[in-house]
């Protein structure tokens, strides 16, 4: 194999550990090295083109050759390529990113945080929920419930949130004061005749009977996805978040929107909370936030949140958290730029838009053979596969129809991702109706294929 390969191929191999890879399997099979973007195609080092109908990792919004973010990121880093935001300390980007986050916010809120990644961003968040906790005289209120399939990144304390078992085996996870309730998706787990509507209350009841066991001034805060992304792109049923936001009110318990995902149009509207009359205390975002092309992540927080934060930051002199390059300069302003072209270009209404017939033509596979449950909104959605149509059961291996498929699909030229049996598909914002038949066409291709071979 090593022969054929070419130096980039080998070096990777040889001195390369890979996140999210079977490394022993990586040996063996090597990378796919991708060396060049255009629009919402990249390139390999053979010169094969593909289709990113992932958006790289659900992220990038402007797909991968916009020139402004580039400009925006040189021009930055000519005028102040780093400084940081301790000991009372900004930059004018930071501040001028802040109040545009703050204006454009789903819901009043009060303060942005910057951090670098999703999982930082999360990890922050928990801090701040204990040290609020610990500011009003609450040191028991430190629970934080999260849900089955959740993905909120991987530290030590995001991994705990997330709700998928892969994250946690091997590593000793989850730490303790996590807490996993159940994860809503009706297809999968809706009881013979039960209705959308009382599957979601059946959701909730599992939610409160959760926070009663556990004792209800101990729940500091739940954590969730407007929509479930890595877990499988899990669109809540009816009603469901009215009544889990029911409960949460009535246990003074605060919600955490991680819009890491969702933010900046994914779902056709600027944010998921408003495409589900979401009232979180604290948005998480990151990924579409600057497309990807620098790593940033922002928490805002409402004054429920910040004023007691304040409050013992000046009891114990100073809030004692904060990394290196939160908020970087060149990675703000990136975020800003990105912002403008979203909103210059209406971006959201053509997600939704684009968003519409990509679904429609998914929806349209809904007879294949191998297609149990098609779902999805705006510019996000999740095929699962089946063999078995009214058992919903793939192979006997779980996840092994699902590889089969993304294999085929990546030979035709569309990069996908399976999570199990499920594939997902979140193109950049940017891509078009006739890029989406292209990619919805090559699926079905793939589909066909992987048909003839398994039956
Ligand atoms: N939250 C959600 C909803 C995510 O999808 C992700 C990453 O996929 C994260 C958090 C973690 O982000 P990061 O990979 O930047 O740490």
């Amino acid at each position: 194999m090593e022969n054929t390969l070419i130096q980039q191929e080998s070096d990777d191999i040889n001195y390369h550990l890979h996140p999210y890879t079977n490394a022993r399997k990586h040996q063996e099979q090597g990378p796919l090295v991708i060396v060049k973007g255009d629009g919402v195609y990249v390139e390999d080092i053979h010169g094969k083109k593909y289709l990113e109908a992932m958006a790289g990792l659900w992220s990038v919004a402007l797909g991968f050759s916009e020139k402004r973010l580039v400009e925006a990121a040189m021009r930055q880093f000519e005028i102040l390529p780093f400084y940081h935001q301790f000991t009372h300390k900004t930059h004018d980007v930071a501040a001028q990113f802040a109040k545009r986050l703050i204006d454009i916010a789903p819901v009043p809120m009060s303060k942005v945080f910057f951090t670098n990644s999703g999982s930082e961003a999360n990890d922050t968040v928990i801090k701040l929920v204990w040290y609020r906790s610990n500011a009003l005289g609450l040191p028991d209120k430190k629970k934080i419930i999260s849900r089955l399939k959740g993905y909120h990144g991987v530290t030590v304390a995001s991994a705990s949130l997330t709700g998928l078992p892969g994250n946690h085996r091997g590593f000793d996870l989850p730490i303790d004061r996590i807490l996993h309730t159940a994860c809503p998706h009706y297809w999968r787990d809706a009881q013979e005749g039960e209705s959308e509507e009382q599957f979601s209350t059946r959701m909730a009841q599992e939610l409160e009977n959760l926070i009663q066991k556990e004792g209800p001034e101990t729940i500091a805060a739940f954590i969730a996805e407007p929509v479930m992304g890595a877990g499988g792109v899990i669109v809540p049923p009816a009603t469901y978040w009215e009544k889990i936001q029911a409960v949460l009110e009535k246990h003074d318990i605060l919600f955490i929107a991680d819009e890491v995902i969702c933010g900046f149009g994914r779902t056709g509207k600027m944010f998921a909370s408003e495409t589900f009359g979401l009232k979180p205390d604290v948005l998480v975002l990151s990924k579409q936030i600057s497309s990807s092309y620098q790593p940033l992540s922002a928490i805002l927080l409402n004054e429920k949140m910040f004023n007691p934060i304040a409050d013992e930051s000046n009891k114990l002199g100073v809030l004692g958290h904060g990394f290196t390059a939160g908020g970087h300069p060149v990675a703000v302003a990136v975020g800003i730029e990105n912002l403008t072209i979203i909103q210059e270009r209406n971006l959201v209404a053509h997600a939704a838009t684009v968003g519409a017939h990509m679904l429609k033509r998914l929806h349209e596979l809904g007879n294949h053979p191998l297609v149990g449950e098609v779902r999805g909104i705006g510019l996000i959605a999740g095929v699962e596969l089946v063999i078995d149509k009214s058992r919903k059961t793939a192979l006997e291996v779980p996840g092994q129809l699902g590889t089969m498929v993304i294999k085929e699909l990546q030979d035709l030229g569309v990069i996908s991702r399976n999570i199990g049996d499920t594939l997902a598909f979140c193109p950049p914002l940017i891509i078009t109706v006739e890029q989406v038949d292209e990619m919805v066409n090559k699926f079905k291709q793939a589909l066909d294929i992987v048909h003839e071979k398994v039956t």
